[in-house]
């Protein structure tokens, strides 16, 4: 089967749908394409130990984002203000768009 087309991109609005994280929203910090998988910020915090390196002193523990499966996130449309399904079209100027099936809003202007 083909792989499905990965319609999240960076910078979008998401609401987690699963997982522990279930209902925050965030705006994509970077997608992890390879992994099906996507940073989104401020949530999904993990911590990590740090070790001491020459810059810094001290090691320690340090809290960051950690990846999300892209299939548990849904893009927020501003205008529906909820996570929608996202269709894709053809724009008069050759362009392929996303849009809300909700509302019609097209995301990518
Ligand atoms: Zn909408």
């Amino acid at each position: 089967m083909k792989h499905q087309r990965q319609n999240l991109k960076k910078n979008d609005l998401v609401m987690v749908m699963a997982g522990k994280e279930k209902g925050k929203t965030g705006r994509i910090l970077r997608i992890l394409t390879k992994k099906d998988r996507a940073i989104v910020e401020k949530i999904n915090f993990v911590k990590r130990h740090q070790r001491p390196s020459g810059q810094q002193r001290q090691g320690g523990i340090i809290e960051k984002e950690g990846p999300l499966d892209l299939s548990n996130l849904m893009l927020v449309c501003d205008s529906c203000n909820r996570p929608v399904r996202i269709g894709r079209k053809l724009l008069e100027d050759g362009k392929k768009a996303r849009y809300c099936k909700k509302c019609g809003e097209i995301f990518d202007k």
